[in-house]
């Protein structure tokens, strides 16, 4: 358990990095971020900081010595670097979640495996693979990279009359999964913490709407039905344990169906604080910036309860140059990640209002 005083090394400087470093020091503990851009925006308010590669060992073993905790803000951390890290300080959550979560079919497996819903899905390694899938799934379906997709980058969707060698070659020769075509009426997130001592909290089921595969909103309460909502709690908090998660993490999912018939189908894991969790810092109780970092030092859960019905619009390239306007109204929560410059679809803020019920 750490002390007050102590720090938390984090890996990746991005905005979730610099809303965790903001979240630690009320707590007093200290941050110390490592990333290789010398423009992390978490550099801005954190105790210390490294720049290097993540394969750099003599900075990583530095970093290590400097630090009493290990956690990282993105999942693409590489498995070599977090296993280096693993051996000198405890890394929270454990490399195992990134090691699943980093593989669409690794994870699709998992979630199998606990028997949770999804939708049906092929593991394709060649244009054999996939005709084959595509002859049971039909189409639309939609086609991606086992690695490193994000923000609807590595996939491609594939409709009626759409040649499959394009669709795999648009992916590059990457290993891939082919997805069945959910028909969703919602998209949704369930933002969940697990403790070291295993106590798990989630906060409410959010509706996220998106605009070129970013996401744009987040609206809390999600307008789905009760028993709907019940069930995506409980799938997040069955993968929290199931993982042995310590830390805060999102699962995303689809609804589909109508108003008194709805299901749930997971899509995802973030093994991380994650966009669709903003809201948390005006919102709820406790933020997920701040729940992350009490599951990390090994501390108490706060409460996860929200304060009032709730929206956070993501702002995104040039939509930050509005601040001024969006200053003007004296409920809005503006937050700015500090981002020199404003490229397009680059998160570069995020505005909360919080209206009690
Ligand atoms: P992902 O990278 O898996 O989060 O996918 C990005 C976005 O693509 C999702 O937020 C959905 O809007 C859409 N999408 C992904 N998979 C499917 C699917 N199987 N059926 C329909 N839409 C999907």
């Amino acid at each position: 358990m750490l002390k007050p005083g102590q720090t938390i090394g984090i890996l990746g400087g991005g905005q979730l990095a610099r809303m965790l470093a903001l979240a630690a020091a009320p707590f007093g503990l200290r941050c110390h971020i490592f990333a290789p851009e010398a423009d992390s925006p978490a550099f801005d308010v954190a105790y210390a900081h490294t720049i290097a590669d993540y394969a750099d060992e003599p900075a990583l073993a530095r970093f290590a010595e400097a630090v009493d905790v290990i956690t990282y803000e993105f999942e693409n951390v590489p498995a070599h670097t977090a296993a280096f890290l693993a051996a000198r300080r405890p890394v929270r959550p454990d490399p195992q979640a990134l090691a699943i979560t980093q593989d669409r079919l690794s994870e699709k497996q998992f979630l199998t495996s606990l028997g949770l819903p999804l939708a049906p899905f092929w593991e394709i390694n060649s244009l054999t693979d996939l005709e084959a899938a595509l002859a049971v799934s039909g189409r639309p379906a939609v086609l991606k990279t086992r690695r490193f997709g994000y923000d609807g980058k590595g996939q491609v969707m594939i409709r009626e009359g759409d040649d499959a060698a394009a669709a795999l070659a648009q992916l590059g020769t990457a290993p891939a999964v082919l997805e069945g075509f959910v028909p969703f009426t919602r998209e949704v997130s369930v933002v969940v913490a697990r403790a070291l001592d295993g106590r798990v909290a989630a906060y409410d089921l959010c509706e996220n709407n998106h605009k070129n595969h970013i996401l744009s909103q987040t609206l809390v309460p999600a307008q789905v039905d009760g028993k709907a909502t019940e069930l995506a709690l409980q799938y997040a908090q069955t993968l929290a344990s199931s993982l042995g998660y310590v830390g805060v993490m999102a699962v995303e999912m689809f609804v589909v169906g109508e108003s008194g018939d709805e299901q749930i189908l997971v899509n995802e894991i973030a093994p991380r604080v994650h966009n669709s969790g903003h809201w948390t810092i005006e919102g709820a109780e406790t933020s997920q910036f701040a729940q992350h970092i009490r599951a990390v030092a090994g501390w108490p859960l706060g409460s996860a309860s929200r304060l009032g019905r709730v929206r956070m619009d993501n702002l995104v390239g040039e939509e930050a140059e509005d601040w001024l306007v969006l200053l003007s109204d004296p409920q809005a929560h503006l937050h700015l990640y500090g981002k020199a410059e404003a490229r397009k679809g680059r998160k570069m803020g995020h505005v909360t209002f919080v209206t009690p019920e």
